[in-house]
């Protein structure tokens, strides 16, 4: 089965990269879809963004890592998944998650949402914690994979 793990991703977390590779395992086919969003000032292009997971990610087979801007029911029509994967860290995410699986709903009758659970170690994990952070020269090598860490690095000093 293919999954469609549509995010901001700025940047990727290891929550992020442990989501993929449990949905890796478990579903087959994962396709990461990062969203440029211009309504959002990014950290990181989604250029940089699309190589950092790219190369976070190299470990893992039958992965496709692309870009998308607008609906996440028309990214996933074109890509012709059925399945959107999302993580819960806490309750609080819940309400959120579920009014956009609602609302997905609504627009693709044929869509579903399945959502993992984060592993505790993770759940404290959030791309804006990571970079307040780095902002204030704080360590992230074990919150995010080395590649970010060191463009965190870059992008604060
Ligand atoms: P968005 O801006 O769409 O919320 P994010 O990049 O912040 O995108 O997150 C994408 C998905 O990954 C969301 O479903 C979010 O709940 C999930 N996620 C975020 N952080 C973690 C984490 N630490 N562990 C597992 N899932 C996470």
């Amino acid at each position: 089965m293919k999954v469609l793990y549509p995010g901001s991703f700025d940047p990727l977390t290891n929550g992020h990269l442990d989501l993929i590779m449990r949905a890796s395992d478990l579903f087959g086919e994962v396709v990461v879809a990062v969203l440029e969003n211009p309504a959002k000032i990014a950290a990181f292009s989604l250029e940089r963004r699309l190589q950092q997971i790219r190369i976070a990610t190299k470990h893992i087979k039958d992965i496709k890592i692309i870009s998308f801007t607008g609906l996440t029911v028309k990214c996933a029509k074109d890509e012709q998944v059925n399945v959107i994967l999302r993580g819960l860290r806490a309750l609080s995410d819940f309400e959120y998650e579920l009014q956009i699986a609602h609302t997905n709903r609504t627009l693709d009758g044929d869509l579903e949402t399945i959502f993992l659970a984060t592993q505790a170690h993770h759940s404290f994990l959030s791309s804006s914690v990571v970079k307040e952070v780095a902002r204030f020269g704080g360590e992230t090598s074990h919150m995010v994979p080395e590649i970010i860490s060191k463009d965190l690095q870059k992008l604060f000093e």
